[in-house]
C-alpha cells in the first residue's frame, strides 16, 4: 500500500485544536466537545477502530479517568477526550494500570495514546478480521476491552475486502481505459477476476 493510500485500520490521530473555552478561561463541560473529539479521532473509535456508521453508540472516554484525584483537573480538558464506542467505553472503564506515573502504559499493562504513538506498531490485522498484539500493552487492550469479539472481526473482515474490491475496480477501470485509448482488446480474466471478488464480498455481507 503506498503512502498516499488512506489507511484501512488505526489511521494516525492528530488534535485539530480549536476548542472554545468560557469566558474566563475554563473549559465547558466535556459533551460540548463531542464534535471536535469525534472530528479529532477521524469518527472512529480509538480503541477497537469502529467508525460511528458500524456502531449504534459512540461515546466520550476520559482518557486518563476522572475518578482518580489526580486527573479530576482533566475532566474537561478536550486533549484528554477520546472517542470511544460504548463497549469498550465500559470494559475500560477506570482501569488505568500506569497510575502514578506521567506514562499511559508501564510497558506491560496499559493504553497506547493514538495521538502520540502509530497503533499501527502495537496492533496487526489479519486478513480474517482477527487483531494480533505485536507488542505490549496492545494484549493487556485487547483482552480487557474484548478486542477480538466476533463483531469486531466481521467488521475488520469487511472492511479489508471493501479496501481489496476498490483496488481492484480501480486497477479493472485503468485497464478498460488503456483498452480504449489503445484499441486493444480486454483481458476477460481480469474481469472475471474483479466480478469472483465482488461475488465472495456479497457472499460475506449475507
Ligand atoms: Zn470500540
Amino acid at each position: 500500500m503506498s503512502a498516499d493510500t488512506p489507511r484501512v485500520f488505526f489511521p494516525i490521530l492528530a488534535r485539530k485544536g480549536g476548542y472554545p473555552k468560557k469566558e474566563d478561561g475554563s473549559y465547558y463541560g466535556y459533551g460540548y466537545y463531542r464534535a471536535h473529539v469525534a472530528a479529532d479521532c477521524e469518527q472512529r473509535c480509538v480503541y477497537c477502530d469502529a467508525t460511528d456508521a458500524e456502531v449504534e453508540v459512540m461515546q466520550i472516554d476520559h482518557f486518563r479517568p476522572e475518578s482518580f484525584t489526580e486527573f479530576e483537573a482533566l475532566a474537561n480538558d478536550p486533549l484528554n477526550l477520546h472517542y470511544a464506542c460504548a463497549r469498550c467505553n465500559r470494559w475500560k472503564w477506570d482501569n488505568w494500570p500506569a497510575r502514578g506515573t506521567p506514562h499511559t502504559h508501564d510497558g506491560e499493562n496499559g493504553f497506547v495514546d493514538p495521538f502520540k504513538e502509530d497503533r499501527s506498531e502495537y496492533f496487526e490485522v489479519k486478513s480474517d478480521g482477527r487483531v494480533e498484539a505485536l507488542k505490549p500493552p496492545a494484549n493487556y487492550m485487547i483482552r480487557l476491552l474484548h478486542l477480538q469479539r466476533e463483531y469486531l472481526r466481521k467488521l475488520r473482515e469487511k472492511r479489508l475486502l471493501l479496501a481489496e474490491l476498490r483496488m481492484c475496480r480501480a486497477s479493472l477501470k485503468a485497464e478498460l481505459q488503456a483498452d480504449l485509448d489503445s484499441g486493444r482488446r480486454s483481458d476477460p480474466r481480469v474481469m472475471l477476476e474483479f466480478i469472483e471478488r465482488w461475488e465472495r464480498f456479497e457472499a460475506l455481507l449475507g
